[in-house]
């Protein structure tokens, strides 16, 4: 585990719990979203199938554009839920709200908008620099 210089910034349980109720509550709310999110993918399928035989190359065409939608947002809940379980992990061990590239505690602002940041601003922006 990492040692942090908490002086000033050491959260008591009572916080912790707080932050805890919080982004569990966004988790499952974004688990929700992903089932209706899948149901609803689900059945853009079967219309597919129960519907192709009458299709001009435009409709096909909405049809892959409306299921390459579907597929992104299934995937952008995930990673967003994926950032919430990350932020959950490190509120367990005691290292959130550190950022992880620099270890200097994040501004509460910015966990305030972003509760699952886990990266400073300038570590974020440092990152997607590289990544891009
Ligand atoms: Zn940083």
């Amino acid at each position: 585990m990492l040692v942090h210089d908490t002086v000033g910034t050491a959260r008591t349980t009572a916080e912790a719990d707080q932050i805890r109720t919080s982004l569990r509550a966004r988790y499952d709310e974004l688990s929700a979203e992903y089932e209706q999110a899948v149901m609803q993918s689900q059945v853009l399928r079967l219309v597919e199938v129960g519907d192709t035989a009458g299709d001009d190359q435009a409709d096909s065409g909405t049809k892959t554009a409306e299921r390459d939608t579907a597929q992104s947002l299934l995937r952008t809940i995930l990673d967003r839920r994926a950032q919430f379980e990350h932020a959950l992990t490190r509120l367990d061990e005691g290292t959130y709200g550190f950022c992880e590239g620099c270890t200097a505690p994040i501004p509460v602002e910015r966990l305030e908008i972003y509760p699952s940041a886990t990266a400073c601003v300038t570590c974020k922006q440092n990152r997607e620099r590289r990544a891009a």
